[in-house]
C-alpha cells in the first residue's frame, strides 16, 4: 500500500519535505484488531510537533494521520465476535481520532478521564495513522461517522472539532458570557460554530495574525476580530488558545475578567519567544482568580458527542484537499500560517 512515511525528527526550515512516499505492506491484524481502508485523513498542526520533534514518536518511521475516515474491512477474529461486541459492521463507514488506546483500568480510564491515562497511546504517533491506504486500529477506539457529513468534511471534526469541543466545556463558558478564540485554524473556527449554536448570547472575540483569518471570523459570526495586541475594549470570561507560541498567553492573561480561565490547546509550545513569560504581571495577569489551564488529547466520548452535536447543528468545517502525495505541501502551508480552514488529504477518490 501507499503511505507517507517520516523517517526522522526534522525542521520544516531545514526540510521542506519530511515525509516521503513509500510501498509499504499491508497492516497484518492479529485478533483484536480491524481494518480500515483509509479514504481521507485531516491534516493536524500536531503533525508539526511530530516532525519536528516536541511530541516525537517513540519508532521511526511512523506513519503520522490521527484523523482518519474510512471503511471498515476486516477484522482478526471471525467478524461477528469482534465487531458486533461494539455493533461495527463490514463496509461500515468509521472515524479514528487521536485517541487510539487507553489502559481501561487506571483511576482516569474509570473515571471517563482516559485522555490523562498514563498508557495513552496516540494515532498517528504511538501506532501508525492515516495517511495511508489502509490502518488498524481497536474496533472500541473507532467512532461512526453520521451520515450528514461526507468523509472530507468529518475528518476534521475527528480531531479539531473533538479537540475544540474539549476545550469550550473546559473553558466553563456561559451563556451571555464574552469568549476570546486566540488563533483562527482548523480547531477555533470550529469552537466558534459549536459556540454560536450552544451558546447563542455570547460574544465572540477572535484573534488572529493573519488578516484573512479575522475576516473569515467575522463572516462565521464573530462580534469583533483583530491582531493578538489588540484590545476588545470588553473582558474575557475565557479564552481559549490554538497558537504555538506565548505572546497570545500572556496577552489572553491581561484581557481575561476577574474568576476567567484561559485554557491553551496546545500539545506543544514553541521556545521562540518563551521569555515574554518573564515579564508577567502578577497584579493585572494572574491576580484576581485567573486560571490557566491546558486541554490534553481527547476522549472517546468527546469524539462521540461533538460528532452528534456537530451533525444536529448541522456544523461543517472549512476545508482544503490535498493529494496524498502532497502532505508535505499541506504541512508547509499550516507552518507558514497559510490556513483557512483545516486541511485534508484524499487517499481514495
Ligand atoms: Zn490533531
Ligand atoms: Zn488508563
Amino acid at each position: 500500500m501507499k503511505a507517507m512515511l517520516l523517517r526522522e525528527i526534522t525542521s520544516l526550515k531545514q526540510n521542506q519535505t519530511p515525509l516521503s512516499l513509500h510501498e509499504i505492506p499491508k497492516p497484518e491484524i492479529d485478533a483484536g484488531e480491524v481494518l480500515v481502508r483509509v479514504t481521507r485523513c485531516g491534516v493536524c498542526h500536531t503533525e508539526l510537533d511530530e516532525i519536528e520533534g516536541r511530541t516525537p514518536p517513540p519508532r521511526l518511521p511512523v506513519v503520522l494521520g490521527h484523523q482518519v475516515v474510512g471503511t471498515l474491512e476486516s477484522s482478526g477474529l471471525p467478524l461477528e465476535n469482534r465487531q458486533q461486541a461494539v455493533g461495527l459492521q463490514r463496509g461500515q463507514r468509521v472515524g479514528v481520532a487521536w485517541i487510539a488506546s487507553a489502559c481501561g483500568t487506571c483511576n482516569h480510564c474509570l473515571s471517563g478521564n482516559e485522555n490523562l491515562c498514563a498508557e495513552f497511546k496516540a494515532t498517528g504517533r504511538d501506532v501508525n495513522g492515516g495517511y495511508a491506504e489502509y490502518m488498524k486500529v481497536r474496533p472500541e477506539f473507532v467512532h461512526l461517522i453520521p451520515e450528514a457529513f461526507t468523509d472530507s468534511e468529518a475528518a476534521p471534526l475527528l480531531c479539531a472539532g473533538a479537540i475544540g469541543y474539549r476545550s469550550l466545556r473546559l473553558s466553563n463558558i456561559q451563556d451571555g458570557q464574552c469568549l476570546g478564540l486566540m488563533g483562527f485554524g482548523g480547531s477555533n473556527h470550529l469552537v466558534l460554530k459549536i459556540a454560536k449554536h450552544k451558546f447563542p448570547n455570547t460574544k465572540i472575540f477572535v484573534f488572529s495574525r493573519n488578516p484573512e483569518e479575522r475576516e473569515f471570523a467575522l463572516s462565521l459570526g464573530a462580534a469583533w476580530a483583530g491582531a493578538i495586541d489588540q484590545n476588545p475594549l470588553e473582558g474575557l470570561d475565557a479564552v481559549i488558545d490554538t497558537t504555538p507560541v506565548w505572546g497570545p498567553v500572556s496577552e489572553a492573561l491581561r484581557m481575561l475578567s476577574p474568576g476567567g480561565r484561559l485554557v491553551i490547546n496546545a500539545i506543544r509550545k514553541e521556545e521562540s519567544d518563551k521569555e515574554v513569560l518573564l515579564k508577567l504581571d502578577y497584579p493585572s495577569q494572574l491576580w484576581m482568580e485567573k486560571e490557566i489551564k491546558s486541554v490534553a488529547n481527547v476522549t472517546r466520548q468527546d469524539v462521540r458527542e461533538f460528532l452528534q452535536l456537530a451533525a444536529e447543528a448541522n456544523i461543517k468545517p472549512e476545508f482544503q484537499e490535498y493529494d496524498l502525495e502532497d502532505a508535505n505541501l499541506a504541512l508547509l502551508e499550516m507552518k507558514q500560517g497559510k490556513i483557512r480552514g483545516a486541511k485534508v488529504l484524499r487517499i481514495q477518490p
